[in-house]
């Protein structure tokens, strides 16, 4: 369905958001499919990811999130749902195109994180 990441997430129409709304889907890696090392192809600090306590809601995977959302999805009393990547073409197969997918809350890091994306998908296809 999407064979990179690059069209999964132009496709579906990541949104620039300020705060995390109540109503997203944190899209993310999974730990195993994140390697440290990306962190280098991140300029700003906020954009690193790192694996965290949070689980795919669909898989069950443990995954990294950046800097940024992570401070913003552990201040949250209710948690928004969190998928993975993989599991997210197949969620958007049966429920359709989840609104408010959280990409960055600025252009700066936004711009940021489409140049890792596609530095990923030159280093996974
Ligand atoms: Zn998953």
């Amino acid at each position: 369905m999407f064979n990179t990441l690059k069209k999964m997430i132009t496709e579906l129409g990541f949104t620039t958001v300020k705060s995390i709304p109540k109503e997203s889907v944190i899209a993310t890696h999974r730990v195993v499919d994140y390697s440290p090392e990306n962190n280098s192809r991140f300029k700003l600090k906020q954009n690193q990811s790192y694996p965290r306590d949070v689980n795919c809601s669909t898989c069950s995977h443990q995954v990294v999130m950046s800097n940024w959302t992570y401070d913003q999805y552990s201040k949250m009393k209710v948690k928004v749902r969190v998928v993975c990547f993989r599991c997210l073409p197949n969620i958007v197969d049966k429920e359709g195109n989840p609104r408010n997918i959280v990409a960055s809350p600025n252009s700066e890091m936004r711009k940021d994180w489409e140049t890792f994306i596609e530095e990923t998908d030159k280093h996974t296809t």
